[in-house]
């Protein structure tokens, strides 16, 4: 039997970004991506929870009902889907078969158990990079999850699940290729950058690399 991946060309390449709520991913992301230009192809991934306001349909998720969401799996469209906070979010596969025919990089960012599903997965991990990002203290995320949602758009027992998420998935930051502190954005954008640079450069380390 073929593997549900073969399709995916032998030199896609992936990186992927996890960390805690509120440790500053997207930013970072969106940093990398500004001077690494088409290098990378970020992947839009698939969400059963409701846009934030502004947040663009097929831009910054692909917003579906639980049924739709049901359907990919059925159907084979993810190469990994896990529930994260309450919600479901999945990778669909169609997104590293775009990145590899167009000569880039899949970008994704995931969390910690999804990023582990890619490891496992035999097709995927061969060109695998992980990059977790962290702070060194917890209790800085509260404030940062509260300035991103806004006061009134956020439960207080959402923000203190992700919180408690956030400590959990730390613990793993020892498990990745690199790791980058965000207790700084100017010096995390730095970092980030040499980070990216020597794994294009020299792909990754035998051992692993701690910046900040
Ligand atoms: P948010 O709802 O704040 O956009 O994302 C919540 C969490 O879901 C973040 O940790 C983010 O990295 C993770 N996430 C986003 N897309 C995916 C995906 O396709 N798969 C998995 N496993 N996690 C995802």
């Amino acid at each position: 039997m073929d593997h549900p991946n073969s399709d995916i060309s032998f030199t896609t390449r992936v990186l992927v970004i996890s960390g805690p709520s509120g440790v500053g991913k997207m930013t970072l992301v969106q940093h990398v991506l500004a001077e690494f230009n088409g290098v990378f192809r970020v992947g839009v991934s698939v969400t059963t929870r409701k846009p934030r306001p502004g947040e663009v349909n097929g831009k910054d998720y692909h917003f579906v009902t639980e049924q739709e969401f049901t359907r990919k799996i059925e159907h084979g469209h993810f190469i990994e889907h896990k529930m994260v906070h309450g919600f479901r979010y999945g990778t669909l596969r169609k997104e590293l078969t775009k990145a590899g025919e167009a000569g880039q990089i899949l970008l994704a960012e995931l969390d910690v158990q999804g990023s582990e599903a890619l490891l496992a997965d035999s097709m995927v991990s061969r060109d695998l990079c992980r990059i977790f990002i962290t702070v060194t203290d917890p209790r800085d995320l509260y404030e940062r999850i509260l300035r991103r949602h806004g006061k009134k758009e956020i439960r207080a027992d959402d923000v203190l699940t992700r919180v408690e998420n956030a400590v959990v998935e730390m613990a793993f930051a020892h498990q990745f290729d690199f790791v980058v502190k965000n207790d700084a954005l100017d010096k995390a954008k730095a970092d980030i950058c040499d980070v990216v640079d020597f794994y294009l450069t020299c792909g990754k380390l035998p051992v692993r690399m701690t910046k900040g």
